[in-house]
């Protein structure tokens, strides 16, 4: 090999070396805590991507001993989904003066007031946050999380959130229609959920239901043109397994999400970011005035052919 070609592959070398370090820096955990610790009054929450990210190396171990130290319960740690490329974060939240620290692995480090009134008060500059990626893109995640956990939502929306990576209103519907499904469903009883059309509230069913695309528990298609039409505020189908596995009847129901924002007194003019947060804030006030927007549309008796063919989309909703 030439003198040249040695340099020109050593210089390739040196720079693969460097983009591995850059891509999988080390995150010290015990210097993040102490940081945490320094920049709030308690840590009574931690979000994170920790498990999905393969940002940086962190010792799990050391994550959950250091944790222990600084009394934080299990419980109180959310793991937020995100593909492996994004940054390794870790979201410190104290939950009565509404300070977060956040840090990531690409060496961000940010404190923020995130309170609820404070962020609608000042979302112009919340926007200008948010286009900015104060939060490297994880802006609405952690904006959404933090007030679900400061206002109490339900254990169920919390655990969907995580995979989810967000909450908003879609996922709220998925909420909504499973507790009606729920009081539908008999016991021994198995469910197949057409998503159509599918929206967010999709992720809620996989994660309560575990109607997993690989376990053939939910089929997702858009809706054709002559359907929206029919069935306008249509928001799934929803098949009832028997003992046996057969299927014997189906749902198709319906949800008034323009009803529940005439009543939340939302403008979709404003950023799509904010009017989502303001009516996450105002469904979980409502949640019981909410259930009443779940309606039947119609309810139809279902066999296996039938079934089978809305699996392969055959089969218009019309002929239903
Ligand atoms: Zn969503």
């Amino acid at each position: 090999m030439g003198r040249k070609n040695f340099l020109i592959a050593l210089l390739i070398f040196v720079l693969i070396l460097l983009e591995s370090k850059l891509l999988c820096a080390e995150l010290d955990i015990s210097i993040v805590f102490d940081e945490a610790k320094k920049n709030l009054k308690r840590i009574d929450f931690i979000l994170t991507n920790m498990g999905y990210s393969t940002g940086a190396n962190v010792d799990a171990d050391l994550f959950y001993d250091t944790a222990r130290k600084h009394s934080i319960s299990v419980k109180n740690i959310h793991y937020i989904h995100s593909s492996e490329n994004r940054p390794l974060f870790f979201a410190f939240f104290e939950s009565d003066s509404k300070d977060l620290f956040y840090v990531d692995s690409t060496g961000k480090k940010v404190k923020e007031n995130i309170g609820f009134g404070k962020v609608v008060a000042n979302s112009h500059e919340w926007d200008r946050k948010i286009r900015d990626k104060i939060f490297s893109g994880f802006e609405f995640s952690i904006l959404t999380f933090t007030h679900m956990i400061s206002s109490g939502a339900p254990y169920e929306i919390m655990k969907a959130g995580e995979f989810h990576n967000h909450i908003c209103p879609g996922l709220w519907v998925g909420y909504l229609i499973s507790q009606f499904i729920k009081r539908e469903m008999k016991p021994g009883e198995d469910l197949i959920v057409f998503a159509i059309p599918p929206f967010c509230k999709d992720d809620f069913f996989q994660v309560r239901f575990d109607a997993t695309a690989g376990k053939r528990s939910i089929y997702v298609r858009e809706m054709r043109d002559e359907e929206r039409k029919l069935y306008p505020d249509l928001a799934g189908i929803y098949v009832f397994l028997d003992r046996n596995k057969e299927p014997k009847r189906a749902l198709m129901l319906g949800f008034d999400i323009k009803g529940i924002k005439r009543e939340a007194k939302i403008d979709e003019n404003e950023y799509p970011w904010l009017w989502r947060y303001r009516l996450n804030d105002w469904i979980v006030k409502n949640v019981r005035i909410c259930e009443k927007s779940v309606r039947v549309i119609k309810e139809v008796s279902v066999d296996k052919e039938k079934v089978e063919k809305l699996k392969r989309g055959e089969l218009s909703l019309k002929d239903l």
